[in-house]
């Protein structure tokens, strides 16, 4: 990592540490962030991390969205994952956007004036990618859109979308394509996805699209493209959602060892109980066997290697360690863990929203199943 990316990434840590661990405990009573956290997130770098130079980016490599990630989601995974797709939009339209989508979506995200998300899951299309029913008809030379989307980061509040639509028949992978929408324009409806464990810091939520015209221009992604470039971007989410399940992981060592070295039982601190240590011990084993997978796959990916049984080992390991382990150190502080100030909890929730994301566990244990030894034929 080189010095500037060094200093970009410190200053991050600080942020989380500063800035977004004591404001957390307000977003899982359904209160959003203030606007003016993501103008100081935009001044730290955070959304022009991974967007070229020449684009207005910061031109760094993966490891250091990775690890900045880690840090953010150590102090609020939903704050996280705003940030992080708002960044994945930018850069995208940094790549492969026409100059006219370039100049008119990019300023806002780059300068936190506006967020951003990506779009593929429907109703009914989840893990099944390739069934989803919005549709994108060329009419002259422009685009008309339907369809719904659900379960999407940031979809409550952004102004922009790269939305997945199927150009030809449902089913059609090579139909896919993607969209830059604008979900102010008309057409556009947004409507709320419930849910108790979702934090309001990562703004999901879902839009419905009726006969929303784009024009050509707007197209970012053609058919034929778009599938391909969905599986190998995921390489990078699966491997930065690892990334925050390990941020959450070590939070909760912190918290429960630090409350362990003060809290008294039976005349002794709780961590000179070795019945108390040994379940945090355990989670630091986790931790530091997914710490090393995440690291291999974030190498990986720098290498601009095929890092498809990298990510799906560093996000099944994280994910697995997060759910299993945060529950324990939860325990270990006794009722104190439950009090908000501690992310105990939201760390809980988060771990199995975790687990589902770009590409729930079963679906990364299938991918292993079919890399992991080349030479074993399985059947469809
Ligand atoms: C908080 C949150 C934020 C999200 N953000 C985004 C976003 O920004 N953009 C976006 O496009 N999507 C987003 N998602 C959606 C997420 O990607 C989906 O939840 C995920 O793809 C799983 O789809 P599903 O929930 O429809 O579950 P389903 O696909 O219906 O699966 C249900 C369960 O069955 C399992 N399962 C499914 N098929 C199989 C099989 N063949 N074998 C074994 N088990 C199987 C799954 O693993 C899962 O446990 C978000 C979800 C959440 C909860």
């Amino acid at each position: 990592m080189t010095p500037d990316a060094q200093v970009t990434l410190d200053n991050i840590r600080i942020f989380a540490a500063d800035m977004i661990a004591p404001t957390a405990p307000l977003w899982s009573k359904g209160q959003a962030p203030e606007p003016d956290l993501f103008r100081k997130v935009a001044d730290l770098g955070l959304f022009r991390l991974q967007v070229p130079q020449s684009e207005g980016g910061l031109g760094l490599g993966f490891a250091v969205k990775a690890r900045a990630c880690q840090a953010l989601a150590a102090a609020d995974f939903g704050f996280a994952m705003s940030v992080v797709n708002t960044h994945n939009v930018a850069a995208r339209i940094a790549t492969s956007g026409s100059p006219q989508a370039r100049a008119a979506f990019m300023p806002a995200l780059l300068w936190g004036e506006a967020s951003a998300c990506t779009a593929l899951t429907e109703p009914d299309a989840g893990s099944d990618v390739a069934a989803m029913q919005t549709s994108a008809r060329r009419v002259d030379d422009e685009w008309v859109l339907n369809g719904e989307k659900c379960w999407i980061v940031n979809a409550r509040h952004a102004a922009t979308a790269i939305v997945f639509a199927q150009t030809a028949g449902q089913g059609d992978i090579a139909g896919i394509a993607a969209f830059l929408v604008d979900l102010t324009a008309p057409g556009c409806r947004r409507n709320a996805t419930g849910s108790d464990f979702a934090q309001a810091s990562a703004g999901t939520g879902g839009f419905v699209l009726s006969d929303v015209v784009l024009p050509a221009d707007n197209l970012i992604l053609p058919a034929g493209q778009a599938f391909h470039s969905i599986m190998s971007d995921i390489n990078g989410a699966r491997t930065y959602v690892a990334a925050m399940c390990c941020g959450m992981l070590d939070a909760a060592l912190h918290y429960a060892g630090a409350y362990g070295a003060t809290r008294r039982t039976f005349g002794k601190t709780l961590q000179a109980h070795q019945g108390w240590r040994l379940p945090l011990a355990r989670a630091e084993t986790a931790l530091a066997a997914a710490l090393a997978l995440t690291d291999a796959a974030i190498h990986a990916i720098d290498a601009g290697q095929d890092a498809q049984l990298q990510a799906a080992f560093a996000k099944v390991a994280a994910t697995d360690a997060a759910c299993t382990h945060l529950p324990a150190l939860l325990h270990a502080m006794g009722a104190e863990g439950l009090r908000p100030q501690y992310p105990m909890a939201r760390h809980l929730a988060a771990a199995q929203i975790a687990a589902l994301v770009d590409g729930s566990t079963e679906m990364l244990l299938e991918r292993i199943a079919r890399l992991a030894r080349p030479l074993t034929e399985i059947q469809n």
